[in-house]
């Protein structure tokens, strides 16, 4: 029988279900789904119910190491002594380098507080902006497009919304899989009659399961999400069921009337995007004029928008075909990226971008850094730091020197692994704070014991924009939380930081940035969550966003044009390879792995069509080679119509697969977000083991 207990958020996906965490002692009895959850109404799925068991798992490391060379053993040492190396490396690595030659990756997976005292390190403590977060890989498109058509990155709508949507328009999302309990809440609005179009290489279960039929399943190439979101605008505009009212009072009517032009060329026609999208013209048309008359229209995206070469103009196609229509403002509509991870709204919240200080704050604004160094006590950088990409870049040009990462395992996650692993060879110091030894550890010099979500206070921001503490069920394992580690990092280095508790870096955030003013634990434990923004006009919070008005005032409608991957099939590489994720499993898996999950999906695999594996001489269970201009793996084959022949499609949760072996370093063009979701490949039957 439990002993006590205590409401906490789960540590996955975007959605942030609340749980009660009932205990004996320092032991888990169950995690019970919370029915006061603002986000999940006491539904939970089975990764927050039953994959916690990482938190006790023997891989666990719990001291400190470090080591000279990354060919040397692991030596552990106290605290003390690593946290001493490592502030004395980073100082000597920028005596010799100069202060831009270090910087450091934060977590989507960490709390808003600890990616904000990792930002405060790089800033303060470096003394530049090299500071980017695992989201520059998933959502960053988001931030770029959404910013540009409505002046803020973040989802428009809070989960309940969904209630009154009429009809459901899921673009590049597997919410079934990928963000369950709302895929839920999702599917119970379909069986009320909500209508349904999924654009999807892939069918997805959404497109057809017990209960829930798309009404179109618009199965396009990987790669033409512009094309065919830029076809629904053509049709809706040359259709006449363009919502004029609301663009006139709403949005700039001079840039709607140039949009209007552009879209309504022939060359935009369903008919004329076809060659590139493979859908059936005559289904665009029909879905379009469904979204666009068929009352409530509301949006929901995801990696498969966003992980394109193309995936800011897409995320601003989207923006168009909302405002085209007076999809926004109200219950029931909106545009809303489903985030991967729990936390990916919160430590793009936090400055954890080059650019940007906590609350999207531009580093280049002297009003900004005035403001951050009055609190700080320190003079602030005002040129823009690298991107992850870019740390990779320099640091293969001999620039690039040390790196802190927080809770991400790049080496697995971020694409073409080979020249990641060449980038982490040629720095001379790297710190890694995580749990187990991953992947990115390899290359470690130092490597921090982290600690896991049951061993830490803090809040998670989800995809909604809801603000909810996690609380510390256990202690933690390693002795530390981690915001306490960046703490002694930035003390050894001379910052003087006094923080007792995470609640005093929540104060400090909403004194230095405006959408967070009202937030403070106490806040938090009384009324449960708050939507940001939270000050003094919206004091509790905001669940629906741009009611009356845009952040940036007029809605922007933004030319899209639509330019083919540079990744291209040919004779070599006949097949376009997409990736994603599968329920029981999460991400680079370094947590599910060693959960009792692990039961339901112990490697990936890689679907293929019937006719493409029958022309490859390749049987469903097969073990098959996965070859790309950026390198091969192998894995077990599914045969499957789930994926329209000449696509294919894997997951990417186990190392021995390596996924990223084979997608290239092609990025989006704003933001360089990977393009995971589009390489070409061939597919042969494999030999040997
Ligand atoms: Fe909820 Fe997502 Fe956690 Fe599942 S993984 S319990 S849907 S937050």
């Amino acid at each position: 029988q439990p002993e006590h207990s205590e409401v906490t958020i789960c540590a996955y996906c975007g959605v942030g279900c609340a749980f009660k965490a009932e205990m004996r002692g320092e032991e888990i009895v169950r995690m019970v789904p919370w029915k006061d959850g603002k986000a999940n109404h006491g539904h939970s799925c089975i990764k927050g119910r039953f994959a916690y068991g990482y938190a006790t798992h023997p891989d666990r490391i719990l001291k400190p190491m470090i080591r000279e060379e990354i060919t040397d053993p692991w030596s552990e040492v106290s605290w003390k002594e690593a946290i001493s190396f490592t502030a004395r490396r980073f100082k000597e690595i920028q005596a010799k380098y100069g202060v831009r030659s270090v910087g450091a990756i934060t977590s989507s997976r960490c709390t808003n507080e600890e990616n904000y005292l990792v930002q405060k390190l790089v800033r303060s403590g470096f003394g530049n902006n090299n500071v980017d977060t695992c989201a520059r890989v998933c959502h960053s498109p988001t931030g770029y497009g959404l910013h540009q058509a409505f002046g803020t990155s973040a989802g428009t709508q809070d989960f309940d919304s969904v209630d009154d949507a009429d009809v459901i328009l899921v673009i590049g999302a597997n919410p079934t899989d990928a963000h369950p309990v709302f895929g839920s809440r999702m599917k119970a609005r379909l069986r009320q009659g909500a209508r349904l179009i999924v654009i999807d290489p892939r069918r997805i279960d959404l497109v057809r399961s017990p209960h829930v039929r798309a009404d179109y399943h618009l199965s396009l190439k990987p790669g033409t999400n512009v094309a065919m979101v830029t076809a629904l605008a053509h049709v809706i505009v040359t259709e006449g069921l363009a919502n004029e009212r609301f663009v006139r009072e709403r949005c700039d009517w001079d840039e709607f009337q140039d949009w209007a032009a552009f879209v309504s060329e022939e060359r935009n026609s369903p008919e004329a995007t076809e060659q590139f999208t493979g859908v059936p013209a005559a289904d665009v048309r029909a879905a379009a004029r469904l979204y666009a008359t068929g009352g409530n229209g509301a949006i929901y995206y995801g990696l498969g928008v966003t992980e394109h070469s193309q995936g800011s103009t897409t995320v601003m196609a989207i923006a168009n075909l909302a405002m085209v229509t007076g999809n926004l403002g109200r219950r029931g509509v909106g545009i809303n990226p489903l985030r991967g991870q729990n936390n990916v709204q919160g430590s793009c919240d936090m400055g954890s971008f080059p650019h940007e200080l906590p609350g999207y704050q531009h580093i280049s604004s002297d009003k900004t850094r005035t403001a951050f160094e009055a609190e700080w006590g320190v003079d602030l950088d005002k040129e823009p730091g690298l991107r992850i990409p870019n740390m990779f870049d320099a640091a293969i040009d001999g620039v690039f020197k040390g790196l802190y990462v927080q809770g991400e395992d790049i080496l697995q996650s971020d694409p073409d692994t080979k020249h990641v692993s060449a980038s982490l060879a040629a720095m001379e110091l790297i710190v890694v704070q995580d749990l187990f030894l991953v992947e990115t550890a390899n290359y470690a010099h130092v490597f921090l014991p982290g600690a896991t979500f049951l061993e830490k206070d803090g809040t998670f921001t989800n995809a909604e924009r809801r603000i909810q503490r996690v609380r510390k069920v256990m202690s933690p394992k390693n002795g530390y939380g981690d915001w306490e580690i960046t703490q002694m990092i930035a003390n050894a280095m001379s910052l003087g930081w006094t923080y007792s508790h995470s609640s005093e870096i929540m104060d400090e955030v909403a004194r230095l940035t405006p959408r967070f003013a009202n937030v403070s634990y106490d806040k938090l434990d009384k009324d449960g969550s708050v939507q940001w923004p939270c000050n003094d006009a919206t004091p509790d919070g905001v669940p629906i966003m741009h009611v009356n008005g845009f952040m940036r005032g007029k809605g922007k409608f933004v030319i899209t044009e639509y330019v083919p991957s540079d990744e291209k099939t040919g004779p070599r590489f006949p097949l376009l390879l997409t990736t994603g994720r599968i329920l029981s499993q999460y991400n680079a898996g370094a947590q599910t792995r060693r959960t009792e999950n692990s039961l339901w999906h112990e490697e990936d695999v890689l679907e293929i069509h019937p006719h493409d594996a029958e022309d490859r001489g390749v049987r469903d269970g097969d073990r098959v080679r996965v070859q790309s201009r950026a390198g091969e793996t192998t894995l077990h084959a599914k045969v499957t119509d789930r994926v329209a022949p000449g696509v294919v499609y894997m997951t990417f949760h186990h190392p021995m697969t390596q996924a990223n072996v084979v997608t290239t370093d092609n990025s989006d063009w704003a933001t360089n977000c990977p393009e995971y979701k589009v390489t070409a490949v061939q597919v042969s039957p494999a030999t040997g083991p």
